[in-house]
């Protein structure tokens, strides 16, 4: 045996796939030659380390459960935050080969997840508009939403500019059942999603301090959106206002 076939033949004979006559032929080759010996070595701890890689877990539990949650909604509702089929990839992941896409994909939920998505999410269901399920004033929109969705609903008076509330509707923010209360403001609609803000994390492009609380920010599509968090509940602004008649709306709304 020559040095050449050892090259060839190392990763069958670290794989144990290998005849027991070659395995004593190479291992004789590795006691006369040094520089097989090395290759052979470093291969080998190569190879373990990759394994242990593998073995270990590839994220916490929690992010994990969050990603196959994610996954599942995706599944179910045809759209974001992944593709379907990558989301497949990651479910049954476990070869090196998988592990090495589970990095780019998981990069990308928790993206979506922790950063755009409360905008984008926002925005769809602002955009598609549906009927409201009960109009009126603020204190039967309230009362509507007691026991309907998990936060106490006070929906912010958005008179500062005209505003006035058109009515509102269960919807949806992040898998999360919430208070979808749809004003105009100035003929524009401006949609106020009230929601469940436990453990969700909340960034945006750019940042507001209004009232000593974070304002994130985020413009997709020609929409605004302007969302923080106010003792555990979350808000979302969503509209095609002006990013300061925005602020504005919410700014005095705190201060209610
Ligand atoms: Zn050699």
């Amino acid at each position: 045996m020559r040095c050449a076939d050892v090259q060839k033949l190392v990763h069958l004979y670290l794989d144990d796939e290998f005849e027991e006559a070659d395995r004593a032929l190479l291992e004789r080759h590795l006691l006369e030659c040094s520089p097989c010996r090395e290759m052979v070595a470093f291969e080998k701890s190569f190879k373990s380390s990759l394994r242990a890689r593998i073995r270990r877990p590839m994220m916490p539990a929690e992010v994990r459960a969050r990603l196959v949650q994610a996954l599942d909604r995706a599944d179910a509702t045809h759209q974001g935050p992944v593709p379907r089929a990558r989301g497949r990839v990651v479910v049954v992941g476990g070869s090196l080969m998988l592990a090495a896409g589970l990095a780019i994909v998981v990069g990308t939920v928790i993206r979506e997840g922790d950063d755009s998505a409360i905008a984008i999410e926002a925005i769809r269901s602002h955009e598609k508009n549906l009927p409201v399920e009960i109009d009126g004033s603020e204190d039967k929109v309230k009362t509507f939403f007691a026991g309907r969705v998990p936060v106490p609903v006070h929906p912010p008076r958005l008179s500062v500019l005209g505003g006035s509330l058109v009515g509102a509707r269960i919807g949806h923010l992040k898998g999360r059942d919430a208070a979808q209360i749809v004003y105009r403001v100035n003929n524009t609609p401006v949609t106020v999603h009230v929601f469940d803000a436990a453990g969700l994390p909340m960034s945006a492009p750019r940042k507001r301090i209004l009232s000593d609380r974070e304002i994130f920010v985020d413009s997709v599509r020609g929409y605004n959106v302007v969302f923080f968090r106010d003792r555990g509940v979350g808000y979302a602004f969503t509209s095609d206002l002006e990013e300061n008649d925005m602020l504005r709306l919410v700014s005095t709304s705190l201060g209610q």
